[in-house]
């Protein structure tokens, strides 16, 4: 049996989080720190969408990631007594004939099978929402329970001693021998979403703040069983209640609600429904974004045990847990990391 080692992770937002549990499911010892500053797990929609609809082509390594995913959010939430992972349909409301006809050239595609529904009678007629140029459904697509997984999840570390909620100093931490505030731990690996700008080890990788604002309407107007989408998404959470959004600013760290994000969003709803809605709430948060749009993780390059795994964009719900199951192999066996992924293609961009 492999030597029990103790990692000290900093940020439980869903990164943090899902290298946390695959830690401890490989009977590893884990100190996960938060500050409850999250100012992008806890906003988010959760949604995990196999398709980019702009061009009609599938999401990044979904095939790799889906899968892994819905199993991984399935068991946090029987381990939390709560479910958490919810299958939905997604049903595109297309913009124009040629979105129709890009969608018609791949729905009979093998590889697009288990995502694309072949159109029928009822989605090219399609009475709840506005879609002159029909619709199609995406088949397994899902949303994570933001709050309830956050929530669970750091109740379950709490009750494995797993969990300190305090702000990580950087000043007490020995980078040479891993000893923070007198312990001595194997690795530390640093998950702080945008607030890696305040760290003296990594802060020179180039994660661009992307803030993002969301509303909970009400509205009884609205189909509760599918998620509607053109120009932004409606997800139904309940109870005629649906999530709405998002915006996209870059390099903003502010995370207030504003009256232009509440604006963009309920104008882009106008392309999905002219039906009055009820706004519940306004929220706005801030994705750790990669202009390469791809997430980084690895070693630092002058203190083998110091880690980082961050960059996980608009995507984090999809990405995280396949991508923590790559980074915990490579922690603990060495198993090398995607040149895509790698930290140190950012080397050169260090001061
Ligand atoms: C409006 C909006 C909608 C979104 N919708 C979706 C969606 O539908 N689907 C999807 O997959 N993704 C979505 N995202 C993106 C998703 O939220 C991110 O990809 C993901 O949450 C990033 O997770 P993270 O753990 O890297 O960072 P964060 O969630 O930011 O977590 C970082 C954690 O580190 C902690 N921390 C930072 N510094 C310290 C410190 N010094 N000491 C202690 N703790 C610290 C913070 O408190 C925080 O909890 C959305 C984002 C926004 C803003």
């Amino acid at each position: 049996m492999e030597k029990q080692q103790h990692f000290l992770i900093v940020g439980a937002g869903v990164a943090g989080l899902c290298i946390g549990k695959q830690l401890l499911d490989l009977n590893h010892r884990v100190t996960i720190i938060d500050n409850n500053q999250n100012v992008s797990t806890n906003v988010a929609a959760g949604m995990i969408n196999p398709i980019v609809f702009r061009r009609m082509t599938k999401s990044w390594r979904v095939d790799e990631f889906l899968p892994f995913a819905k199993k991984f959010y399935q068991q946090f939430g029987e381990i939390i007594g709560e479910k958490i992972y919810h299958e939905i349909t997604i049903r595109r409301l297309f913009s124009s004939q040629q979105e129709r006809d890009f969608w018609i050239e791949k729905e009979n595609l093998p590889a697009f099978s288990d995502y694309l529904a072949p159109l029928s009678e009822v989605d090219l007629n399609y009475k709840k929402a506005i879609n002159e140029f029909g619709s199609g459904r995406v088949k397994n697509a899902a949303y994570i329970s933001a709050i309830p997984f956050v929530e669970g999840a750091k109740n379950w570390l709490k009750s494995l001693n797993s969990y300190l909620e305090q702000s990580f100093d950087y000043n007490a931490l020995n980078p040479t021998t891993g000893s923070y505030k007198g312990i001595v731990y194997d690795g530390v690996i640093f998950c702080e979403g945008v607030a890696i700008k305040n760290n003296p080890w990594f802060n020179w990788i180039p994660i661009n703040p992307t803030k993002g604002e969301i509303l909970t309407i009400q509205t009884d107007n609205l189909p509760e069983d599918e998620s509607l989408n053109r120009k932004c998404f409606v997800l139904p959470i309940g109870n005629n209640t649906f999530r709405i959004g998002s915006t996209y600013a870059w390099n903003t760290y502010n995370t207030f609600p504003s009256e232009e994000g509440k604006e963009e969003i309920s104008s882009n709803y106008k392309f999905i429904s002219r039906e009055p809605f009820s706004i519940v709430a306004h929220n706005a948060g801030i994705r750790p974004t990669i202009l390469d749009r791809r997430p980084v993780m690895g070693a630092h390059e002058k203190h083998s045990n110091l880690f980082v795994f961050n960059g996980l964009g608009a995507k984090g719900y999809l990405l995280a847990p396949f991508l923590a199951a790559e980074f915990v192999a490579h922690l603990l066996k060495g198993s090398p990391i995607d040149k895509e992924l790698r930290a140190d293609r950012f080397l050169d961009k260090k001061p």
